[in-house]
């Protein structure tokens, strides 16, 4: 069986990344190493390497983090405050709607792409999934040798 276990952090040859610079570069949507170059090609389109340092960007597993924090920032926000609102002023649903809508749909649109890039970012930082270096555990061993004939 083939173990493979990441190697990062303190003990290792690899430098510690700063969790803090790499998560501010990823709010704003740069790339984590360098800060320079966008992070996306397109809206949430992670570039496979950073065109101006050349790290590799598509270790990346953001996967539907990004959206379940988005949902849940933007959930607490709205909900409270059609609740806020309902409690003080009652407006009929039509001034809810107008009101909270677009501010659910851009708030989301605005906070996806960052939080991707922070949790891109955080995973860059901490070497996780590929962004770390792989050691396959028992690579330095030699092959064994083979059995003599008539041995058990
Ligand atoms: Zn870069």
């Amino acid at each position: 069986m083939t173990v493979i276990k990441h190697i990062g952090g303190k003990d290792s040859d690899h430098p510690e990344r700063d969790a803090w610079t790499a998560l501010k570069r990823g709010w704003r949507q740069k790339c984590p190493a360098c800060g320079k170059c966008a992070m996306y090609w397109r809206y949430l389109k992670v570039n496979d390497a950073c065109p101006a340092c050349g790290e590799e960007l598509h270790h990346q597993r953001a996967d539907d983090a990004p959206p379940y924090f988005t949902m849940f920032i933007t959930g607490h926000v709205v909900v409270g405050g059609i609740l806020a609102m309902e409690q003080s002023f009652a407006p009929p649903t039509w001034v809810h709607l107008i009101i909270w809508l677009p501010i659910l749909v851009v708030m989301s649109l605005w906070l996806l792409p960052r939080i991707k890039g922070a949790l891109i970012a955080y995973q860059w930082a901490n070497r996780m999934h590929g962004f770390g270096t792989l050691e396959v555990e028992g690579a330095d061993i030699p092959p064994a040798e083979p059995r003599p004939a008539g041995s058990a």
